[in-house]
């Protein structure tokens, strides 16, 4: 068991040192390995009055002092290898034996009942002093040596032993890399499809589900591949409950927005309102599921049937929804001869700036978002003054006949107001007009 090991170290070369293997795979000696190596004293009394302290830990070597009560002081010299404890002892162990001092200093500080050697070993580090002050944090204290890696190191590889933790790891290869975010994802984006044309012949918004291709972060579609039908839906996609409800939105409006297209100019007229109430309807429904969706679109579609072929992107647009719903009001404005009426809609006070009206929907420039007008009536009304410029002109002498056919009944439902001759603007009512305005009160 004994042997001797070269360390070009503080001791002498031909320094003796006993060899006690570990108990594998861990560096730790029992006292009930101790034993196995040194007579038994008997008694517990054997045992008392032993004093240890830890000394060092240089060139490889945890240096010991132990006192035993009947004999003087010696210097314990114990080097950790990967299998083995070797240990020395400043009375050169007579007879190649494990000396008294060795045994009882081990067997002390085994106080848990072993010696865990393990952070003395770092094979690599602790037989060179620059390398292991470089790595290795050591502190010293009577009872414990502490030694462990420079904070700024990490976890350092041990030869043989790997780092601290792994053995707790499992790294199994991966079968689908679903949490990298990977472009080019197959993804249903939600499109908005409307035209602007007469009032006769422009669509009914419809909601149509769309098959779309990702980019590489996943923000948006980069390539349309085809639109999604109740005659032909899109197949091999995972749709989420809210997909499942609004494409079955979109399917009830497009075969509403199909009917409407069909009919003729008398009986859009007739059974035209009964159906963009329905669709409007189903608006309602639709925005607020729309707000979970991550690709939303506005499309423009020059013809119903064209749904029908390979989504276009130059006429895909960017869009989000907002909840609020658009307040329509009227503004009066008195230019000499002539009266000017304008039709303004209002969220949350402000103006929405748009240049075209399609059905039920305004697409604010100032915010992008798209607005759900509240009411079929306020839709067709705002359409009506926008097909003309936004702009009713009356000749100051067909005033009051302007107010009897049709400003009247008006104000009574809408906000209109008066911009009057000092830029001010009011309340419409008509005494006040007539008197801003000059017009003889034929009322009195
Ligand atoms: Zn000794």
């Amino acid at each position: 068991m004994a042997k001797k090991i070269k360390l070009g170290t503080i001791l002498p070369n031909d320094t003796f040192f006993y060899s006690i293997s570990f108990d594998q795979p861990c560096q730790k000696v029992t006292r009930e390995a101790l034993k196995t190596h040194f007579p038994e004293p008997r008694g517990y009394r054997a045992y008392m009055g032993i004093h240890t302290e830890y000394k060092g830990f240089t060139n490889g070597l945890v240096v010991v002092q132990v006192k035993l009560p009947e004999s003087t002081e010696h210097m314990l010299y114990l080097h950790v290898g990967l299998a083995e404890l070797d240990i020395a002892c400043t009375c050169g162990m007579p007879d190649g034996k494990l000396c008294r001092h060795a045994y009882m200093g081990l067997h002390s500080m085994a106080w848990h009942q072993y010696l865990d050697l393990e952070r003395f070993y770092w094979p690599g580090f602790t037989n060179d002093e620059k390398i292991k002050v470089k790595f290795l944090d050591t502190e010293v204290s009577k009872g414990w040596i502490a030694v462990k890696p420079k904070a700024k190191y990490g976890n350092i590889f041990k030869s043989t032993i790997g780092f601290v933790g792994d053995k707790q790891l499992s790294i199994r290869e991966r079968s689908k890399l679903q949490n990298i975010i990977s472009g080019g994802q197959e993804v249903i984006g939600y499109c908005l499809a409307y035209n602007i044309g007469n009032y006769g012949n422009s669509l009914l918004p419809a909601l149509v589900p769309c098959l779309g291709l990702t980019s590489k972060n996943n923000k948006n579609i980069v390539s349309f591949k085809q639109f999604g039908r109740a005659d032909k839906p899109i197949h091999n996609i995972n749709y989420t409950a809210n997909q499942q409800l609004l494409n079955d939105i979109g399917y009830k409006q497009y075969g509403i927005a199909k009917t409407y297209d069909n009919l003729g100019g008398e009986e859009k007229r007739n059974e035209g309102a009964k159906l963009k109430q329905q669709v409007l309807n189903l608006w309602e429904q639709a925005i607020p599921l729309l707000l979970n969706e991550k690709y939303n679109y506005i499309y423009y579609l020059y013809w119903l049937k064209y749904l029908k072929d390979k989504p276009r992107k130059t006429e895909m647009q960017n869009c989000r929804y907002s909840l609020d719903r658009p307040v329509l009001s009227f503004t009066l404005k008195f230019h000499q001869d002539h009266f000017s009426l304008t039709a303004v809609v209002f969220v949350d006070g402000n103006p929405l700036k748009f240049n075209h009206k399609p059905h039920l929907f305004v697409f604010d420039e100032v915010t992008e978002l798209c607005y759900l007008m509240p009411s079929v009536q306020d839709d067709d009304l705002l359409i009506w003054i926008f097909s003309h410029n936004n702009r009713l002109t009356i000749l100051k002498e067909h005033f009051i006949e302007f107010h009897q056919s049709l400003l009247e009944n008006l104000s009574r439902s809408y906000e209109v107001f008066y911009d009057n001759k000092a830029g001010k603007k009011i309340k419409y009512e008509l005494k006040t007009v007539l008197f801003d305005s000059g017009i003889k009160n034929i009322f009195g």
